[in-house]
């Protein structure tokens, strides 16, 4: 497995496997690496012949009062994890290598990044949407994975290829939960014991809305009452946002339909954690959660 940090090292590499017929399969992370991640590899390590994996804390993606500088890393650990799944590549450049002064140019996705995520963090898929670009100038993956965890900035980047033509097929992998539903996530590391269980309270209230629309609810604001209640009964928690959303579009339905996302963001202490659920009128064996 080689390391590299320099991009005109990467391009060099990416260049020459393409010379020579490789495809390149990719998956962005910002490391502290977990199973999430490592299904992301798993996904790809079979669709591609060189499989790149990025360790970067972008901080362009980051608010000024946000956990830039408190984020966690491990790198060793990272790094033989990525052996483990067989990844041949680490792309771990420094802030200074991604975004040399001046710096001066973005991507910005419109519409779909107003809203959820993008409301509650200006300026984040704006970060997101930038570092991903520029990673796609320097891996020249074939195909790219990301997680249905953060469904929103999964739909950014596929609007941005898109609208950009960038020649890079979108994989997207099944959030993956700890054994007792918590929706993994490198941010998992600050919780308390105590608020660790606390944070159930994201699953089950997509649960709840689950049931409940299978028992016949159409109604969002009704669900979003139901949510509220169960996530406010829980004393460390204090909700961000609750969207009941169209899974292309992500605007609001006025009514339950046939598919819907039901994604949310809440605080446990300080510690701002998302989650969300397709939920479908007919289900199919893969979108029902017990
Ligand atoms: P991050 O390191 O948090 O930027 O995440 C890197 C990639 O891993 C993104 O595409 C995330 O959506 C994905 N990811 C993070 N957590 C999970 C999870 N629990 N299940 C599946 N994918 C995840």
């Amino acid at each position: 497995m080689k390391i590299i940090r320099k991009i005109s090292e990467m391009q060099q590499y990416a260049e020459t496997l393409r010379q020579h017929g490789k495809t390149i399969g990719f998956v962005p992370t910002m490391g502290f690496l977990h199973e999430g991640h490592l299904s992301l590899m798993r996904l790809a390590r079979p669709r591609c012949d060189t499989l790149v994996v990025s360790i970067f804390v972008n901080p362009t993606q980051f608010g000024p009062n946000e956990d830039l500088d408190k984020y966690p890393r491990d790198f060793r650990r990272d790094e033989e994890l990525c052996r483990q799944e067989k990844v041949d590549v680490i792309f771990y450049p420094t802030a200074e290598e991604m975004y040399p002064q001046p710096y001066r140019t973005f991507v910005n996705v419109e519409k779909l990044t107003e809203t959820m995520c993008g409301a509650s963090r200006p300026g984040h898929f704006r970060g997101v949407a930038t570092v991903v670009a520029k990673l796609f100038n320097i891996v020249k993956p074939h195909l790219a994975v990301f997680g249905q965890k953060d469904y929103q900035q999964a739909q950014v980047i596929r609007q941005m290829v898109h609208d950009l033509n960038f020649d890079v097929e979108i994989l997207t992998g099944p959030i993956v939960r700890e054994p007792d539903g918590l929706a993994m996530s490198s941010r998992n590391k600050y919780l308390s014991a105590a608020q660790r269980k606390d944070a159930l309270v994201l699953r089950q209230s997509l649960q709840l809305a689950q049931t409940i629309i299978r028992q016949g609810e159409r109604n969002p604001a009704v669900l979003r009452e139901r949510m509220e209640e169960l996530i406010e009964s829980v004393p460390t928690s204090r909700i961000d946002y609750i969207a009941i959303v169209d899974p292309e579009t992500l605007e609001d339905v006025a009514a339950i339909g046939e598919r819907t996302l039901i994604a949310l963001s809440v605080f446990i202490g300080q510690t701002r954690l998302i989650d969300n659920m397709v939920v479908e009128l007919t289900p199919t064996s893969s979108s029902v959660i017990t």
